[in-house]
């Protein structure tokens, strides 16, 4: 792709203008910072593949990284609908914000697995008030790993059954208990999903 093709979205009807573009994690994406730019910091960033912007308080072109060297390696840009704001997808070398976290905002750059992430989180909750909670997650957990472990493998009994017979309501429903029951079995030996997920990763060749 020939970079004039890629400037003249932004740039067409707003020469001069200063473009917002959104910086977010290629990988977890999050959104990490901010910036904006003009014409030249985009071509710098498409030639370089580390993005730079016009910062407004320095008043010149700003690497991001260019003391620190936590560089924002070029992924992917995309333009919006309306072709006024950029989104920029990255590689972030180390925290992305000078106060050392991995957004502007304070937060950390973690992957999340979605609603996953979201229960995995109501079952840590559960877990640690297990003794004054009522619910189904507190008083399994409270029977010890070994029944957590045994409900495991029935709910995958379960699956296997529901797979074989041809019902695909019931292979859903089983197979929603058996990952909810997976998570608490991860949660009782101290593993989390991205524990799981490193271990897959470092299989993937
Ligand atoms: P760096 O570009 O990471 O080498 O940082 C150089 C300077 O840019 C820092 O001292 C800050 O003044 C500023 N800076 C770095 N990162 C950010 C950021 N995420 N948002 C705003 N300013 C930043
Ligand atoms: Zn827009
Ligand atoms: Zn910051």
């Amino acid at each position: 792709e020939n970079s004039k093709d890629l400037i003249s979205p932004p740039w067409g009807e707003l020469e001069g203008a200063l473009v917002p573009a959104i910086i977010q994690d290629a990988i977890t994406k999050n959104v990490l910072m901010l910036g904006y730019m003009n014409e030249e910091a985009y071509q710098q960033t498409i030639n370089t593949k580390k993005v730079t912007f016009y910062s407004r308080s320095k008043q010149r072109l700003w690497t991001k990284g260019e003391e620190s060297g936590n560089f924002l390696n070029l992924v992917n840009i995309k333009n919006d609908c309306d072709k006024d704001t950029l989104l920029i997808q990255v590689n972030p070398v180390g925290p992305t914000c000078h106060k050392g976290t991995g957004n502007c905002w304070g937060e950390d750059n973690k992957s999340t697995y979605g609603f996953f992430s979201t229960l995995e989180e109501v079952i840590a909750e559960r877990v640690a008030n297990k003794e004054t909670n009522k619910s189904y997650v507190a008083s399994l957990f409270s029977k010890g790993i070994n029944k957590v472990a045994q409900k495991v493998g029935e709910e995958a009994v379960e699956t296997v059954i529901e797979a074989m017979d041809n019902n695909d309501a019931l292979f859903l429903y089983e197979s929603a208990d058996l990952l909810f029951h997976y998570l608490m079995l991860l949660q009782a030996k101290g593993f989390t999903l991205k524990d799981v997920e490193a271990e897959l990763k470092g299989r993937h060749k």
